[in-house]
This record gives C-alpha cells, sequence and structure tokens, in this order.
C-alpha cells in the first residue's frame, strides 16, 4: 500500500496526462475561432445594409447600375426577408436601385458578398483578399 501523498503524486500524474491528450485531441473550431459565438443576423444584416448604401451611393453618383445581388448564408436572408424587408425597400426606393438575393449553402454565416446582378461581377466581398475587391 502506497502512502497517501504518494497516491496524490500519482493522481495528479494522472490528470496532466489527460489533459495533454484532451488539448492534443481538440483545436480551437474553426467556424468561430475559438470565440463559442458567431455574429448574429441582426450584426450580419447591418454590415450588408451599409455597404449595399455604399455601392448604391456611389453607383448613383457615377451613373452606374444599381441592380445588386446579395449572397449570403441562409439564416442571414431569413433575417433580411422578414424584419429587414422594409429597410431593404426604402433602400432600393432612395437610390433608384433594385435588390435581389441568393443563398450560398457553402457560406459561413459571417461572410457576405454583393455582385454587380447584370454582370455577376463582385463589388463587396467578405472573404476578398485586401486589394482584390475595392470595398464600398
Ligand atoms: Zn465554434
Amino acid at each position: 500500500v502506497l502512502p497517501i501523498s504518494h497516491l496524490g503524486l500519482l493522481e495528479m500524474t494522472r490528470q496532466r496526462v489527460d489533459e495533454g491528450v484532451l488539448s492534443s485531441m481538440y483545436v480551437d473550431c474553426p467556424y468561430c475561432k475559438g470565440r463559442g459565438s458567431v455574429k448574429s443576423p441582426l450584426s450580419m444584416s447591418v454590415e450588408i445594409q451599409r455597404q449595399i448604401v455604399a455601392l448604391m451611393r456611389r453607383h448613383k453618383d457615377a451613373g452606374q447600375n444599381r441592380k445588386l445581388q446579395v449572397v449570403v448564408h441562409q439564416t442571414v436572408l431569413d433575417r433580411l426577408r422578414k424584419e429587414d424587408e422594409v429597410v431593404l425597400m426604402e433602400l432600393e426606393a432612395k437610390f433608384s436601385g433594385y435588390l435581389s438575393f441568393k443563398v450560398d449553402p457553402a457560406r459561413h454565416v459571417e461572410d457576405f458578398e454583393i455582385r454587380n446582378a447584370e454582370t455577376g461581377e463582385t463589388l463587396f466581398s467578405t472573404t476578398a483578399k485586401a486589394g482584390e475587391v475595392r470595398p464600398g
């Protein structure tokens, strides 16, 4: 029979091994980058509206096409179509623009893209590398 102190030491050693195994078995979630949460549909909607306004304003000033297609995750589209529908319609009216939406099932909930609806050209993308797409 081992003395108490030895048992305690053995116990601690085993715990340390378990923790080591656990930390090598898991890495930070790449989806939320270890935060444990992602941006809400409301937060995403605010960002998207800001980019729509910037693009429509720029295109209106330049006399360019204001037919935009917004590519988003399904949960973000649900928010845009329900709670924010009126706001988006007001933006269309204000800038004489037209908005259409497309769900990309593979898209991360925090990523969205705004395209020229006629040419398909990407006008804004959250995943674009610096300099690749001029931000609105
Ligand atoms: Zn996560």
